[in-house]
């Protein structure tokens, strides 16, 4: 999987973030880390046991990168061993939509996010823990004990558990 390996010396001239698409699913089948697993069971399939890496323009156009291609662009890829190849063949049809579409909406506030050259690695995926039960002042069924951030299964991201943190600490004081 890919996303989140920030080294402190060595800087790219790239930059990178994760987009994260929810699924919820209910009846018949209710095993979403199973499924995730699938989709990326089937995206490291199709790179030979790699992370395959896509350009944006790739995707619209309906075509697979090539690594050639990949080689040609001006935007060179951080992750040396990605291969070139269509995410889309593997990423559900829904959440490769969410993708696009959040790309295309951040090119109005971003120009040039959306741009041919534009990176695509996959797969991503994060799995949730059990959401522990607390009332609004995060406590729990037992007393004394808060889970906050990322251990509460309520958040998976830095703003959401920043802003549990800062709940707690107001609750403390
Ligand atoms: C590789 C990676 C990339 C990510 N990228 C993004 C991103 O781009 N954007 C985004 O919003 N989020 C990202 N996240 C998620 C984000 O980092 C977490 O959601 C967030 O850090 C959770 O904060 P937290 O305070 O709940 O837990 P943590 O930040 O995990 O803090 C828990 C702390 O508890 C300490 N600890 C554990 N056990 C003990 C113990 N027994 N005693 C004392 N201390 C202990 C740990 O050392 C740690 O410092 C990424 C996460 C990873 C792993």
């Amino acid at each position: 999987m890919v996303n989140g390996h920030a080294y402190k010396e060595l800087k790219s001239p790239n930059t990178n973030l994760a987009i994260l698409c929810s699924h919820n699913f209910s009846v018949p089948f209710n095993q979403p880390i199973a499924y995730a697993r699938k989709v990326g069971e089937l995206t490291n399939m199709l790179a030979n046991g790699h992370i395959l890496v896509q350009r944006f323009g790739d995707i619209l156009d309906g075509k697979r990168t090539w690594e050639k291609e990949l080689t040609q662009s001006n935007v060179k890829p951080t992750l040396p061993d990605a291969v070139a190849g269509d995410i889309t063949a593997a990423m559900p049809y829904r959440a490769m939509m969410n993708i696009i579409n959040f790309i295309k909406a951040m090119d109005e506030v971003v120009p040039g996010f959306a741009s041919y050259e534009t990176l695509l690695y996959s797969p991503e995926l994060k799995f949730y823990s059990n959401r522990i039960k607390m009332d609004t002042k995060l406590n729990t069924n037992i007393e004394g004990l808060h889970c906050l951030g990322d251990s509460s299964g309520w958040t998976r991201g830095l703003m959401m558990s920043s802003a549990m943190g800062v709940l707690m600490g107001r609750e403390l004081a």
